[in-house]
Order: C-alpha cells, then structure tokens, then sequence
C-alpha cells in the first residue's frame, strides 16, 4: 500500500504531448498530460509520461518539470498514420518494459490517455500488478453517432469496451461523458470519477484589449475568434456560414486559428467557402500559434466562438474565459455549467448558423468588455487551476488503490 507521495507510468502512446498543438491530431489531450504531468510533479509525485517517438531528432527523456518526464520508445515509423500505431503497440510495450527494467523504476499505478495507450495499460497492469486509471479523452461511438468526418473503427469501440470492462477507474470530464459511458460502453457507475480539465492560469491572463491588438497588428474592428484542430468535428463550417448574418453596419473580422499540412484539404475547402460567401476579405487563417501567444489573441477578441459538434471538455474555451473575453459555444463538453448565460457568454442550442449568429451578435452589441467585467469572466473560471485539478486526480488514485489492494489481498 502506498501513503503519500505517488509514482506514475502517464501513457500517451499515439499522441506526443510536446507536439506541435493545433495539429491534426494534437489539442486538447497533450495539454491535459503536459499540464497535469507538471503539477504532479509539482506536488512532489514523480511522473513519467510515455510516448512513441515522432521525429529522430526527439531526444529519448524530455524534462516536462520538477519529477515529470516524458520518455521517448521506438514504435513503427515516425510518419504512420494513428490507426497504424495499433499494429506496433506490443513493440511499445517491450521497449517500455526494457526501459522499466535497465533504469530500475517501479511504478504505483498506471494512467493511460485514449484507446491506444488503454490497451498498453491493461497489459501492464497485468504485469506489474498496479491499477490501471484510464481517461478515454474522446470515445469512438460517439464520435460515430455525428456522423461527421471520417468514421472511428469498431476495432477502437471494441477495445473501448474491453477496457471499461477491465480497468480499475475512468476519469471522465464531464457528467454527460459518465452518462455516455454507461449507457454506450455499459459501465459500472461506482468505476467512473468525474473529474474536470483545468487551465493554465499563469499563462492565460487578461492583456489590455489595445496592446493586444497592437501587438497583432489588428483593426479596431470587432473581432471573432476560433482556435483548435481544423476537422469537421469542430463545426467551422458552421461558424462562416454564420458571418454574412453578422455583417450589417461594420464588418465583424473572423480569425481561425490552428491547423497543420495534415490539415490542408479541410483548410481549403473552409477557404473557398469564405470566398463563396464573399466574406474571405475579412476571415483570415494564420495557421497553428504556440499557446504562449495565445493570450494576445483571447485578450484582442471580442468573443471566442467554439462551434463544435462534440467536444469531450473544451479547453479553448476555458483559456478564453481565463482570459476574460466571454464564450458563444455549442452545448458541448462541459461548457453549459462553464459559460453563464448573458454573464460569461452564451450557450446555443446547436450549431446553426442563425443561433451562433444571434448570439454572437449579442456580444458584439455590448461595449468591449471593461477591467472589472474582464477580471469577473477570468473569476468564473478560477476553480480550474492545475493545482486544483491535480489534487483532486491524486486523492482520486489513493481511493483507487486502497480499493485495489484491499481486493487483490
Ligand atoms: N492550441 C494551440 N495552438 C493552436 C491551436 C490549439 O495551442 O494553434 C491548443 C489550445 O490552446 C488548447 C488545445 O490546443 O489548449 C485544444 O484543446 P480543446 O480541448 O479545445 O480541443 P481538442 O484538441 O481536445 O479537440
């Protein structure tokens, strides 16, 4: 039985947590074990997050903080696709366990992130008799269930399943993913925690709306803002289809924010609809921004839309808030108990361009927003430090390995 002080195996085997954000298949998931990795470590447990190498010129073991580190193992090609991981995650599993085994480590317990890592930690756990924690981030048959984009195998469901069926807990971020996994995957209530994302709030901080945009080389015009992966799940399409309605007395300006070369088709066809609705002169696509720069463009927007069909949580959102410029977004994730109706931002029904439009419109029609109102929108969102989080994960793996042990002996 352990007290105290935790070591942790994080598994992230398809997704590098240092990658790229804003690419094809890097976003909210990275952040996650990048940020709760570091605050883990900063409570004084020690964490190693493992993942597959993506380029040669990863160094093996990447400081992510004080006792967190990331540690880099061969597994197929660097360029193949992320289904394609599936077929080297035994390979994974030895490189990972050679590792363990020449550098001594012994862990407390495991805690996978998506499907692909689930299946590497149910197989370690059978090895190294620890609980295996898993937090699916996004589950395949809901994503089916939109029917947008390209559809998930029943490879993943299936394994999905095996793992609800085998794993010690699942952290879910929301009741309505708890709900989903109980009703889709026939999940064991007492086996899913609720536990939601947080936010780096020492880097998402409110800057003056006009440095900001000075910074950006922005009009004072009004200013819409998208940031995130460029897929079809996320609903851009929606959100242009959204802008002619806006466009009465001043021209509001629409920035889409992320997307990598992976994304290219999905970026041209968003293109080309901006200049089918003759909007394209004020919609502009600057590509992926380091999260560093980030702030400047939450700060220089009047509102943050996040239009999407399915979101698991909805980081983007919480770092707008954080930031103090209010949120229109879809009933998503956990974003109806986030956003304050008519306070924070609203929240639609659905992503029709009319809805989104009424409401953005809404924002827009209110005065920038002052420094008191700035810093009561960052408030509504304080509860969602890393530290926060992180405790509540840790006192969540002690009740999961007191049960454990008192099962196994
Ligand atoms: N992000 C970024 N730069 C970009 C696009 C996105 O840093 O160009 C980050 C963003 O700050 C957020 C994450 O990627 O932390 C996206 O997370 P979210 O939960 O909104 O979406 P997901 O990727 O999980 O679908």
């Amino acid at each position: 039985m352990v007290a105290g002080q935790l070591r942790i195996a994080m598994l992230s085997a398809h997704s590098c947590p240092v990658g790229t954000l804003g690419a094809k298949d890097t976003g909210g998931m990275s952040v996650y074990i990048r940020e709760l990795a570091g605050e883990l470590g900063k409570q004084g447990h020690s964490v190693d997050v493992y993942t597959r190498v993506h380029d040669p010129k990863d160094p093996q073991i990447v400081t992510l903080g004080q006792n967190a580190r990331l540690i880099h193992l061969s597994a197929g090609d660097e360029e193949i696709n992320k289904l394609d991981v599936y077929n080297y995650l035994p390979d994974f599993i030895s490189n990972l366990e050679s590792f363990r085994q020449n550098n001594n480590l012994q862990y407390d317990l495991i805690f996978s992130h998506y499907w692909m890592s689930g299946w590497v930690g149910q197989r370690l756990q059978q090895y190294w008799g620890v609980p295996h924690i898993i937090k699916f981030h996004t589950l395949g048959a809901i994503k089916n269930t939109f029917d947008i984009g390209e559809r998930e195998p029943e490879l993943r469901i299936e394994t999905e399943r095996e793992l609800v069926r085998n794993c010690q807990r699942i952290i879910a971020s929301t009741g309505q993913e708890r709900q989903e996994l109980l009703r889709h995957y026939g999940a064991a209530t007492e086996r899913v925690s609720i536990i939601p994302c947080g936010v780096n709030l020492e880097r998402f901080q409110p800057v003056d709306k006009k440095t900001a945009r000075q910074q950006l080389g922005l009009p004072d015009d009004k200013v819409i803002l998208f940031v995130g992966r460029i897929e079809p799940l996320k609903g851009i399409t929606r959100l242009i289809e959204a802008m002619p309605h806006l466009q009465n007395g001043h021209k509001p300006r629409l920035i889409i924010i992320g997307g990598d070369k992976n994304s290219h088709g999905e970026m041209e066809r968003l293109q080309s609809l901006c200049h089918e609705l003759r909007i394209a002169d004020s919609v502009s696509f600057p590509g992926m921004i380091k999260q560093e720069k980030l702030p400047y463009y939450y700060s220089a927007a009047d509102t943050c839309v996040v239009p999407s069909y399915y979101e698991s949580f909805g980081l983007v959102a919480l770092e707008s808030l954080a930031c103090g410029t209010p949120v229109v977004a879809t009933d998503v994730g956990d974003l109806k108990h986030i956003i304050r109706q008519g306070e924070t931002g609203y929240v639609v029904t659905d992503n029709n361009p009319h809805h989104l439009a009424d409401k953005i419109a809404l924002v827009l029609s209110k005065p920038s927003a002052d420094n008191g109102n700035t810093l009561s929108i960052r408030a509504s969102v304080s509860q969602f430090s890393w530290s926060n989080i992180a405790e509540t994960i840790i006192r969540e793996c002690h009740v999961v390995l007191a049960d454990y042990f008192a099962t196994v002996t």
